[in-house]
């Protein structure tokens, strides 16, 4: 039986990898399908950190089906074993994948989606749900009729906050002159801000840990450039990571680059530092934890991504309370367990909400988890699209390829996109070499990403019936 809905294609909220990786399945197995994406052309949010090398290899970075209809026509599969940067990604396989003719009659650019619901129903009506098509409404007021939605549309356009407790620090919406979100270029576009100024960089992660490297670089080139690093930790372990023990050795790299320099005193560390207020003053941006203040020109914020749920405020989600992911994903990734060593393959099952045909995918899905690779999203696009297409016996057999824990390198040469396969930690023969295990990626850091106590923000004394909440 045919119904109003077989009429209607897929639509994917966002160009970027994983969208893509889901348009080239859509192709693939000839179900009708539009992407929508907000910016100008492909890969608009891994655009905005071209700068920036991947950690993974190119064999990590390219969806399957993606790289047989690229093969198909002809195109150069770049070196499995060479890391490319944000730019190369883009340039060399998201934009001449989405330039396929199979996909780009079907890609619209400047095509910012602002809500998805159901046409004619909101959110409370249940009668008919399933065969009412999806309504999604473009920032320029047209509306876009769909059978079903995957949404990929990423985090990038929503950054975590400074402050500490996850909502703003005092001061700082007044204060985002003084602050750029995470990843700025310092050593390209972006120089001059940072060139001969004091940078602060709040953050744990692998952005900070990049912004830190290359400021740490501008410094000896630009005098009067100085760089401090704060963080809520007692300890930048979790940055350091696995070093020598990480899988990947560009990653295991970057902490060791990192501890160097902080050793070396060119980045000067500040650890259990909670930002509780920011405030602008008459030499810069003060940046406080309640008893130590830091004066700086600029702040970079690599606190890390969150979900925007806003657009489909309209559907049935069930997200976990605590991940905004599914609730069935949550455990699978969560970081107070979890690195990105230890999340395993997963699919439309875990990746099932209420609304039937919605499915978030790619670093979306993993709500605020910062355990996401682009191996375990183009997983979801496969899985996710063998379900639409009524294929559970394909949507269902979830597998990862990833590299054998343990291999890895820690002489790599962060500028260089070569992985020097001698000279493996853990006695292993060589670098990256891929086995089909039903786990995923092992980072070398044991037990969760959260794992690192924090230190106790103290509640001031004389906290008592005089200061009251709001005095
Ligand atoms: C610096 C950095 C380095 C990384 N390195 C690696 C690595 O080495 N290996 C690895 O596996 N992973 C890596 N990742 C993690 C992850 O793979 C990337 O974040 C990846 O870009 C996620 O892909 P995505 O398609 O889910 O989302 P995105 O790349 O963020 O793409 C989302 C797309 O949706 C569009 N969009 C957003 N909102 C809307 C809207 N409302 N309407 C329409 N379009 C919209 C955006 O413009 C964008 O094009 C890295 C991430 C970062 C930030």
């Amino acid at each position: 039986m045919t119904t109003q809905l077989d009429h209607l294609p897929v639509a994917v909220i966002g160009a970027g990898p994983v969208g893509l990786a889901a348009a080239a399945h859509l192709a693939d197995r000839g179900i009708a399908f539009l992407v929508l994406e907000a910016g100008d052309s492909p890969a608009a949010a891994v655009r905005q950190w071209g700068h920036v090398r991947l950690f993974s290899p190119w064999r990590y970075n390219i969806d399957a089906v993606a790289a047989r209809l690229l093969t198909d026509a002809g195109w150069v599969r770049p070196d499995d074993d060479k890391l490319p940067t944000g730019a190369q990604l883009a340039a060399d396989y998201l934009q001449p994948l989405a330039d396929l003719p199979a996909l780009k009659p079907h890609v619209r650019y400047d095509a910012r989606v602002t809500a998805v619901t159901r046409l004619g129903l909101d959110r409370v009506r249940t009668t008919g749900r399933a065969e009412t098509p999806y309504l999604i409404r473009l920032a320029n007021g047209e509306e876009v009729l769909a059978r079903a939605v995957i949404d990929a549309s990423g985090t990038w356009g929503t950054p975590n906050v400074l402050g500490a407790s996850g909502i703003p620090a005092h001061g700082e919406t007044e204060a985002t002159a003084y602050v750029e979100s995470a990843l700025p270029d310092v050593l390209g576009r972006d120089r001059d801000r940072f060139a001969g100024r004091r940078t602060l960089v709040v953050g744990a992660g692998h952005s900070a840990a990049n912004t830190l490297l290359n400021l740490a670089e501008l410094a000896e080139q630009e005098p009067g450039t100085t760089v401090t690093w704060a963080i809520r930790a007692a300890t930048p372990a979790r940055t350091y990571g696995g070093e020598t023990a990480d899988t990947l050795p560009a990653r295991g790299a970057l902490g060791t680059r990192l501890r160097e320099h902080v050793e070396s005193g060119a980045i000067t560390l500040l650890t259990g530092f909670s930002v509780q207020a920011v405030t602008a003053g008459p030499d810069g941006v003060e940046v406080s934890d309640g008893t130590r203040t830091i004066t700086a020109d600029r702040i970079v914020g690599a606190t890390g991504f969150r979900p925007d749920h806003g657009i489909v405020g309209e559907l049935r989600l069930d997200l976990d309370p605590i991940m905004g992911s599914t609730r069935a994903l949550a455990p699978l990734i969560d970081p107070n367990e979890h690195s990105c060593g230890t999340v395993p393959p997963h699919g439309a099952d875990e990746l099932t909400h209420p609304e039937p045909g919605y499915y978030a995918i790619g670093v979306k899905s993993y709500g605020r988890a910062p355990t996401f690779l682009l191996a375990t999203g183009y997983e979801q696009a496969r899985s996710v699209v063998a379900a639409l297409d009524g294929d559970w016996a394909a949507a269902r057999d979830v597998q990862l390829d990833l590299p054998e824990t343990g291999v890895c390198n820690s002489s790599q040469d962060l500028d260089s996109d070569t992985i020097d396969a001698g000279g493996g930690c853990c006695g292993a023969p060589a670098a990256v070499e891929p086995v089909s295990v039903g786990r995923g990626l092992a980072t070398g850091v044991s037990g969760g990403l959260l794992r690192t106590p924090l230190a106790v923000i103290t509640v001031p004394s004389g906290n008592d019936e005089q200061s009251g909440c709001c005095s």
